[in-house]
């Protein structure tokens, strides 16, 4: 058993499966219900994406890889829509159209 990917987020794990089901590559999501039914947190119950051959693995991080990086990219680069209804771009602080500062 290999893991790809554990986090808290099992929304995650969900989307990373889906897309190596789509590339025909079998996985498991181990833990998979253990948030519903205990009531302790922690990184021991988080959702855990495995594969169990080391050449599903390797496909699977290649593919993966590259979706898991993106989505590392900040949050804030995304579009803003100003007081004024101007959308403006997320690596613009400032609203080109009236000027105030972006408000988070
Ligand atoms: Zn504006």
């Amino acid at each position: 058993m290999h893991e790809i990917y554990g986090g808290s987020d099992s929304s995650i794990c969900g989307h990373y499966q889906s897309i190596l089901k789509a590339n025909g590559i079998p996985s498991y999501i181990r833990n998979e219900n253990a948030a519903l039914l205990t009531e302790l947190q922690g990184p021991a119950f988080y959702p855990v994406l495995c594969v169990d051959s080391i050449e599903d693995y390797e496909s699977a991080m290649a593919l993966l890889k590259p979706i898991y990086e993106a989505a590392k990219t900040p949050v804030n680069d995304a579009e803003w829509t100003c007081t004024c209804g101007a959308t403006v771009p997320g690596n613009f602080d400032n609203c080109w159209q009236c000027g105030a500062e972006k408000d988070i």
